[in-house]
């Protein structure tokens, strides 16, 4: 190819931001030359590059603003350690239909079953097929709410928090609500309700619920809009962390999950 020609292709390419190709050009020039590709079947394979090249950026972009605490996926879970687990239900999740449907998932269980693991594997999937997702634990959460709410700018942190397709709110019920606070989440529930799609993990079985909100009457109004399209998942299991070190010889004989968190009974948690 002539150099000036060279340059002009690359411009052009800048122009329209089709980066992959520009950055690839003489390889994918020589690679459809070599396969023989008929023009057609070149420009399809330009265009598979540049796409595949643009989805990976934004899965890329979508795992840094969605704030997992750790990186974790469906892998490696292992789901012969959890044999309540409905795998099919799982993958389900994973697709993202849910998310496309607006719908609530609720992941209960007692401490170290691997909740916020398959709330995060989950979250990556839903990114995968194309969806915002940001995650947030419940305490931190309800702080900025209450914060932003003193300040006057309610209004605003409530929009910032509706805007993901999927808002994950991690380790409901480790710490009570105070009154307020339940208010406050039952604003953002009904801001979200069958706009955006919620996953909470919570320690505590829905029955709970009111006395993790210290209010009754909002945690009725809570579950009522979370509940009507819902998908619930209890894990019955025992703690994985503990299985782990009681196999490394750490601890020898099996702890029952009810003594873990001496604050709070766990007693109780099922599906609704
Ligand atoms: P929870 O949120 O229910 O308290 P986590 O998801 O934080 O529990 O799990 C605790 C740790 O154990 C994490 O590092 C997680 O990756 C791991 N873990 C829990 N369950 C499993 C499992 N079934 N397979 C693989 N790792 C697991
Ligand atoms: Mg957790």
């Amino acid at each position: 190819m002539v150099p000036d020609m060279h340059e002009h292709l690359e411009q052009m390419l800048t122009r329209l931001k089709l980066t992959a190709i520009r950055d690839q050009l003489d390889n994918l020039i020589d690679e459809a030359g070599r396969r023989e590709l008929t023009i057609r079947e070149a420009l399809a394979m330009l265009c598979e590059r540049e796409i595949a090249r643009k989805d990976q950026r934004r899965i890329e972009m979508s795992f840094g603003l969605a704030r997992f605490p750790f990186v974790r996926d469906i892998a490696s879970f292992d789901f012969d350690a959890q044999p309540s687990l409905d795998k099919a239900q799982v993958r389900e999740l994973s697709t993202g239909r849910f998310v496309a449907n607006g719908e609530a998932v609720l992941l209960l269980g007692p401490p170290g079953v691997g909740k916020t693991h398959l709330a995060v594997a989950i979250g990556r999937e839903v990114i995968v097929a194309g969806y915002t997702v940001l995650f947030v634990p419940a305490t931190t959460m309800v702080a900025a709410l209450a914060k932003a709410h003193a300040e006057g700018r309610l209004e605003e942190k409530l929009a910032q928090l509706a805007k993901p397709k999927l808002l994950i709110v991690d380790e409901l019920g480790y710490l009570p609500f105070e009154p307020d606070a339940a208010h406050l989440f039952f604003q953002l529930v009904s801001r979200r309700y069958e706009r955006g799609a919620m996953l909470i993990t919570s320690n505590r079985s829905v029955g709970e619920w009111g006395t993790v909100f210290g209010d009754a009457v909002a945690a009725t109004a809570i579950l009522d809009r979370l509940l009507h399209h819902s998908h619930i998942i209890t894990i019955r299991g025992e703690s994985y962390r503990l299985r782990e070190k009681r196999r490394s010889g750490i601890l020898k004989t099996p702890l029952s999950t009810a003594g873990i968190t001496p604050t709070h009974s766990q007693q109780g948690v099922s599906s609704a």
